[in-house]
């Protein structure tokens, strides 16, 4: 065909077996630690035909070659050896919590230096990365979903020579592509969105740049943070329909987001206007404790991106930054019916702010 597919088409159709006679329209999950020898696989750590059929669809998406990982967090790490002995690291303040809490370990430990930014402020983090050799940014932030200046802040970082990583887990290839902005490097959480279904864990990493993904490659080959086929494949699968649950999901945050607007209990209501994480502040944190469990849909849980609604007071988590609201709750929508969701959200919203006697 000589048009380039649209994204919804590419998410259905990348990485399957040719159209050939007894050729299964899925591929096998292949299960295999070791093969014959003289081929391009050999080992299984090397390679194995259900990740290459993951990273092939993803890398379409992307527009970049893909490499997967055992999970978000291998890929993190495996970015962040990139960085040579005492380079600095630009990243929001507000970023995913294992992200800063890897970080604040290779500072602790001397390897790096961290310059932590307020991702809103362009001018502060255009003037941070001057000295700097990487800059890593997620755009919504977590959980505070603000917005950052992604082409100005990939141009500063180029002028100053320094790489830059998107984490767009948030958002996924069909509502931002970060290698189209001038980023170097896009890194998934592929257990969220991409997976879709909370029984997942993976990680992936694109780039367009050839030389950097055999470096990728050759150390994924040796530090072994590989994924499982049966992931690679679950993934794969939750891909399929990644165009149809990140619709759905955006139409119900974006409903869920304008009806909370107006609810009087609430201090505040954020939400970027793109994607299915929608973050609500009440005033206490024993208010928000109340709320999450309250519901019968939402599910009190970590993680987001699946097909089930869940939410989760942050700062119940120690390392979560204390610029976080103590009463934040940050709700990925899912799925549902948006009535559903709403009159049981509604209904344990009305709950709390109702005083108890
Ligand atoms: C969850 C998450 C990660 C880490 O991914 P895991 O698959 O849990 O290791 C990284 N970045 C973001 C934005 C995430 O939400």
């Amino acid at each position: 065909m000589a048009e380039p597919l649209r994204p919804a088409t590419t998410a259905v159709h990348a990485g399957r077996p040719p159209h050939e006679p007894d050729q299964p329209l899925n591929g096998p999950i292949t299960m295999a630690s070791t093969y014959v020898a003289g081929g391009d696989l050999e080992y299984g750590r090397y390679g194995n035909p259900t990740w290459t059929a993951f990273e092939d669809a993803l890398g379409a998406l992307e527009g970049g070659r893909c490499l997967a990982y055992a999970s978000g967090m291998a890929a993190v790490t495996s970015l962040l050896d990139l960085v040579a002995l005492g380079d600095k690291v630009v990243v929001p303040r507000h970023s995913y919590n294992g992200t800063l809490v890897s970080l604040g370990d290779l500072e602790l430990r001397g390897r790096l230096s961290t310059t932590l930014v307020d991702l809103t402020d362009t001018d502060a983090v255009v003037a941070a990365c001057e000295d700097a050799a990487l800059v890593w940014f997620e755009s919504p932030t977590n959980p505070a979903l603000e917005v950052a200046d992604a082409p100005a802040i990939i141009a500063a970082a180029h002028d100053a020579g320094a790489r830059v990583v998107v984490d767009n887990t948030f958002l996924t290839p069909l509502l931002q592509k970060p290698l189209d902005l001038g980023a170097d490097l896009v890194l998934h959480s592929a257990t969220k969105y991409l997976a879709g279904h909370s029984d997942v864990q993976l990680g992936a990493v694109v780039t367009r740049d050839e030389e950097l993904a055999t470096v990728l490659k050759g150390r994924r080959d040796v530090q072994g943070n590989t994924p499982g086929p049966f992931e690679a494949w679950l993934a794969l699968r939750g891909l399929r329909t990644l165009h149809l649950r990140v619709e759905r999901a955006q139409a119900n945050a974006a409903e869920l987001a304008r009806r909370l607007a107006d609810h009087p209990l609430l201090t505040e209501v954020r939400y970027p206007g793109l994607g299915g994480m929608v973050s609500i502040v009440l005033p206490t944190a024993d208010q928000a404790d109340l709320l999450v469990r309250s519901t019968a849909l939402w599910v009190h849980a970590t993680s987001l991106g699946g097909v089930e609604s869940s939410f989760e007071r942050r700062r119940r988590w120690k390392s979560e930054p204390a610029t976080i609201p103590e009463g934040l709750v940050r709700l990925s929508v899912g799925v549902e019916d948006v009535e559903d969701l709403w009159a049981d959200l509604s209904q344990a919203l009305d709950g709390v702010a109702r005083p108890s006697g």
